[in-house]
């Protein structure tokens, strides 16, 4: 497999550039279903061995985000358990392929993260079926964007809160009586935590409030040898746009409103997660690490 995505190039073209077609989805959309499909890593990730025997537990493991992720952490050594929602299955699918093909152990976690039971019960799965849990990455996210605070319904802000951030608290505290010193979590934030866009109230103060969890987490935790450390990506071509985190004129020019002029493909941030996973990160805890196409995080 050739690694093209190492080749010195222009990274402004490097990957599509908008305009992209109009693509409405109910959420949580399919990757499968996205014009131009979104680029995961499926023929490019090669792995060097990084996190050779290590056990993780991705959450929105099907697309975008966290299926680059997977395939990137099955490809360096690691078995992984996938959490997606039940109407995600076509998209988990092709990943349980990826991870098997890569010679590794995959573990479905279809269900609502919205419940703490089921969260409970993903963490005990993923320690029964793959003995033990090395690396958290807590990824799921709901993105509904509404021009006006009078559009948010309590169901919505509800649905967005505890997917973005009552999930991740219930995941990580089942989690984290197994996880051995070198173990690591991962939350992923956004741009928006710094940046918050009009239109996203709901969704960028969850993101906000991820970012203060993983800083206080991480000088509780490093006292157990666990690292903690949070991603911010930038606008990135995935589901997550399409199904409404956006509006559809939007999702058009996706990735203009960046100095790079294009979205981030998943695979591009498969390498942070991959870093922060591995010992080569062994320094590296309470920081949010940025992939944000120019603006950054200021
Ligand atoms: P995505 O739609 O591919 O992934 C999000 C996943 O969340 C879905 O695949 C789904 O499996 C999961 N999910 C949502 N609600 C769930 C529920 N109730 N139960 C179980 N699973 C549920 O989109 P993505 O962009 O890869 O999103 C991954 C993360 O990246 C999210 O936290 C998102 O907020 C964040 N993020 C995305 C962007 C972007 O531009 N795409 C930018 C910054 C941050
Ligand atoms: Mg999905």
């Amino acid at each position: 497999m050739a690694d093209d995505r190492l080749k010195m190039q222009d990274p402004r073209k490097q990957y599509p550039q908008p305009p992209f077609p109009k693509q409405p989805q109910q959420a949580p959309g399919l990757a499968a279903a996205m014009d131009p499909v979104p680029d995961h890593g499926e023929e490019s990730y090669v792995g060097h061995g990084r996190l050779a025997g290590r056990k993780a537990l991705v959450t929105g493991a099907d697309s975008g985000i966290g299926r680059a992720a997977a395939i990137a952490f099955a490809r360096e050594g690691a078995d992984v358990a996938l959490s997606y929602a039940e109407s995600e299955m076509a998209d988990a699918q092709e990943v349980l392929d990826l991870i098997r093909k890569a010679g590794r152990k995959a573990v479905l976690l279809p269900g609502d993260i919205t419940e703490r039971t089921h969260c409970e019960a993903m963490v005990k799965k993923t320690v029964a079926e793959l003995g033990g849990l090395d690396i958290l990455v807590n990824n799921a996210g709901k993105q509904t964007n509404q021009k006006d605070i009078g559009e948010i319904t309590d169901e919505q802000f509800d649905r967005t809160l505890k997917t973005n951030l009552y999930a991740m608290f219930w995941i990580t505290r089942a989690a984290m009586p197994h996880m051995p010193p070198g173990a690591s979590i991962i939350n992923t934030a956004s741009v928006v935590a710094y940046s918050p866009p009009a239109i996203l109230i709901d969704y960028a103060t969850t993101k906000a409030g991820i970012v203060a969890f993983s800083k206080a987490l991480a000088k509780q935790a490093i006292e157990k040898g666990i690292r903690v450390n949070a991603v911010a990506p930038g606008p990135f071509w995935t589901a997550l746009q399409p199904s409404g985190g956006q509006p559809q004129e939007a999702v058009e020019k996706f990735g203009t409103s960046v100095p790079m002029g294009r979205p981030g493909q998943p695979v591009e941030l498969a390498p942070v997660y991959v870093f922060l996973a591995s010992q080569e990160a062994s320094y590296v805890t309470g920081e949010v690490y940025g992939a944000t196409g120019g603006n950054g995080t200021a």
